[in-house]
């Protein structure tokens, strides 16, 4: 097995998918470099994303989660922007060569490419340690896309899912348990929400997907806005596996546990009746769980009123020195 070998095998897991469906690159894999075409009318929407082993999943985790997970992050990022998937770029290193290994993790990317409907366009294989950087690219209308930035007082914040599962999986593994399923499928198969971030353009006046925890990811909201925020904690998505917990380590987890891959976006008041046909559409849940108000700063309400600290704000890479 050498480099070669993998991408051979890569590309021939993929022809099949290559060969169906939209946006099939004009030049793909077996080049220097792709070909693609954008359709009148639409712009690119590109981002990129690392995976690193122990910091993102486990090391053994299982290699078709691991790259499932690896391209849902970047279809996440699609999603919030309201862009169709189209192409993505696979940067992999490898500590070996290892064709059981690396067969499952194909498996995984292939069955992610398929939920997204993008087509793997090229990529890079090298040795080194496990690390996986992604790049997708989506197409938009012109001028269509999400963005942070145009959020206003008065507008419904509305989540999507239940935010804090998959906090709740990684608290669970961490202390020695075995979370149901259900949690643990939170923390390693997220789906992406592209069809809310479809049906949102148009509609939200920003969005963003949650991925560092909603607090932080909001906050970035608020910010690009320059607006601030008014959250009624109460009104948060209730998770039934996290019914044996307190009010006060519900809302942490919810708050600012990281790993949602959930759409938060807000919504001027006068279209709040279009929820119900926004969720149907998306098959998600939605929730609006508070408001945008002038000013600055995030304000989370309890019951009567009253306010509610958090123990810490979100994930963020460099707020801890590794060991
Ligand atoms: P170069 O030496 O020109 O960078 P490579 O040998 O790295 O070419 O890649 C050959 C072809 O295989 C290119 O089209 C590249 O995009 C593709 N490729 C390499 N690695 C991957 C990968 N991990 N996923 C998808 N395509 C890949
Ligand atoms: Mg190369």
């Amino acid at each position: 097995m050498n480099e070669f070998d993998l991408i051979a095998h890569l590309q021939q897991r993929f022809q099949a998918h290559a060969q169906s469906g939209s946006h099939v690159p004009a030049v793909g894999i077996g080049d220097d470099a792709a070909v693609l075409n954008v359709p009148d009318g639409r712009q690119v929407v590109v981002t990129t994303d690392t995976l690193v082993s122990d910091v993102h999943f486990f090391s053994n985790d299982s290699p078709a989660d691991i790259a499932a997970k690896s391209l849902a992050v970047s279809l996440s990022d699609l999603a919030a922007m309201g862009a169709e998937p189209a192409w993505f770029f696979l940067a992999i290193s490898l500590p070996q060569p290892d064709l059981k290994w690396w067969d499952d993790f194909i498996t995984g990317l292939l069955e992610m490419a398929t939920t997204g409907a993008i087509q793997l366009a090229g990529g890079d294989t090298t040795r080194g340690p496990l690390l996986i950087t992604i790049t997708a690219m989506g197409l938009v209308e012109n001028g269509q896309a999400l963005r942070r930035d145009g959020a206003k007082a008065g507008d419904l914040i509305v989540v999507s899912g239940q935010p804090g599962l998959a906090a709740l999986a990684l608290q669970q593994i961490q202390a020695g348990k075995i979370p149901t399923p259900e949690v643990a499928n939170a923390l390693k198969q997220p789906q992406p929400r592209l069809a809310l971030g479809r049906a949102l353009i148009g509609q939200a006046t920003a969005c963003i997907d949650v991925s560092d925890g909603l607090m932080a990811d909001l906050g970035h909201i608020l910010k690009a806005s320059a607006c601030g925020a008014e959250i009624r904690l109460r009104q948060l998505p209730r998770i039934a596996a996290m019914s044996g917990l307190d009010d006060a380590s519900i809302w942490n987890l919810q708050l600012a546990g990281g790993d949602d891959y959930e759409l938060c976006f807000t919504l001027p008041p006068a279209r709040q009746e279009y929820l119900p046909e926004l969720q149907k559409q998306s098959g998600v849940a939605l929730h609006v769980i508070g408001t945008v108000v002038a000013g600055s700063g995030l304000k989370l309400l309890g019951d009567d009123g009253e306010e509610f600290q958090p123990d810490r704000s979100g994930y963020e890479h460099f707020s801890t020195r590794p060991a």
